[in-house]
């Protein structure tokens, strides 16, 4: 929209400096018509996201009205007082929050402009092409004015909504904790027999109830997580950590998740050094991935290969399966809260999309990357890359 706006102040400006110049076309101002011309077609060809740049609007404004005043001046098309009205036009149509006031407001310029200001015959094409000038002005810059206005409205909205996503989510989690603990804690004592003996099918019950409050309680350990790393309330704990050691820890931790017809392999290359980071948040990285990688692989491979192939600073961990695979247009928001990919919404694989958020967040702060290799129906590759010493990394930065 700003766009066509701008060809049609271009046609005006044009018009003012071609047909309405009194000394005849002066070259210069007939460049600035060009750079105008230009600079509009760049904008036709810029990604959508560079009109959302904060800088975006003053510069285009600074820019137009440099060129036009330029243009204007050069030519000689107008004195002083056509100045005064266009900077008040383009400066109603930045305040300006309704577009009909800025519509009054241009044509009170304009009039004023007319009666008080010009003086000469009324009926000049000159004259009359500088109405519509400065009504085109006040469109485009009117236009501009309320985009911008309406998006930093939409953020700030999103931004409230998202504070209290927040807060709810931590706060909710925080009250359902405790009584899940009781029912684990109950179910526990009755499977034991410590109130009184059960009978087979009674301990089924309970074994139900059980797993299930175990979910939840996972469910909502992951979301206080996730909301802790959004606030920025986790700690870093450096340590050196022997990776073969932890690939063990990692072997251990996913074994309620293996299935019967996944195989699933460890491998840590040789000459692997030790590293130094956080054992407990590269394990939670490790097992998050590995996890995922057996939930989302039906029958196949899920491979764990951790390796050292540059010899440089930096530690791999390749975890590979063969399973739904992920397709392109979903690899990048599978990293975001609560974002599943629909293929796996409608099957009957448990989760709510904060694996990976947690997983992205954890190798910000260990300063490592994770890389997606993935296709439909043909499994998935993550890789970690970590650092291999977290506090040289650290002090670098
Ligand atoms: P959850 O597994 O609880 O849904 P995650 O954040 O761990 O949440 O994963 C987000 C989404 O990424 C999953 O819902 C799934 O669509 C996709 N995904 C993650 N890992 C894999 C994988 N190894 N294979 C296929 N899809 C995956």
């Amino acid at each position: 929209m700003v766009i066509l706006l701008r060809w049609v102040l271009l046609i005006a400006v044009s018009y003012l400096v071609v047909l309405g110049a009194p000394r005849g076309l002066d070259k210069l101002a007939a460049g600035c018509v060009v750079l105008f011309l230009a600079s509009n077609l760049i904008l036709m060809r810029l990604p959508t996201a560079a009109f959302h740049h904060k800088a975006f609007d003053p510069v285009l404004v600074l820019a137009d009205i440099s060129l036009v005043t330029l243009a204007l001046w050069l030519c000689g098309t107008a004195g002083g007082d056509f100045f005064f009205i266009f900077f008040f036009v383009v400066f109603l149509a930045a305040l300006g929050e309704r577009p009909e006031l800025t519509a009054i407001g241009a044509v009170l310029a304009a009039v004023a402009y007319l009666a008080v200001l010009h003086h000469g015959p009324l009926w000049d094409s000159a004259v009359l092409l500088r109405v519509p000038f400065l009504f085109i002005t006040a469109l485009t810059y009117g236009y501009l004015a309320s985009v911008t206005r309406e998006a930093r409205a939409r953020a700030q909205a999103a931004e409230a909504v998202l504070d209290l996503k927040k807060h709810f989510l931590a706060t909710m989690s925080h009250e359902m904790r405790t009584p899940l603990n009781v029912i684990v804690g109950f179910g526990e004592m009755l499977r034991e027999g410590a109130l009184d003996p059960l009978s087979l099918r009674q301990l089924e019950g309970v074994q139900k109830i059980q797993v299930h409050a175990f979910e939840l309680l996972a469910l909502i350990d992951r979301t206080l997580k996730a909301s802790r790393l959004e606030s920025g309330g986790i700690e870093l704990h450096l340590d050196t950590v022997a990776l073969p050691r932890l690939m063990e820890e990692v072997e251990m931790a996913v074994g309620p998740y293996q299935k019967p017809d996944v195989r699933l392999t460890f491998r840590t290359g040789p000459g692997i050094p030790p590293l130094v980071t956080d054992r407990l948040k590269v394990k939670e990285v490790v097992t998050n991935l590995v996890t995922n990688a057996l939930k989302y692989t039906a029958q196949g491979t899920v491979a764990v290969d951790a390796r050292w192939p540059a010899q440089d600073g930096f530690i791999e961990i390749l975890v590979q399966d063969t399973g739904i695979g992920i397709p392109p247009e979903r690899q990048s928001e599978i990293f975001d809260l609560f974002t599943r990919a629909p293929e796996v919404e409608t099957s009957c694989v448990p989760g709510v999309g904060l694996g990976l958020y947690i997983v992205r967040r954890l190798l910000d702060m260990l300063h490592g990357e994770l890389r997606l290799e993935s296709e439909r129906g043909r499994g998935s590759t993550f890789t970690v890359r970590l650092p291999r010493t977290l506090e040289a990394t650290t002090d670098a930065a």
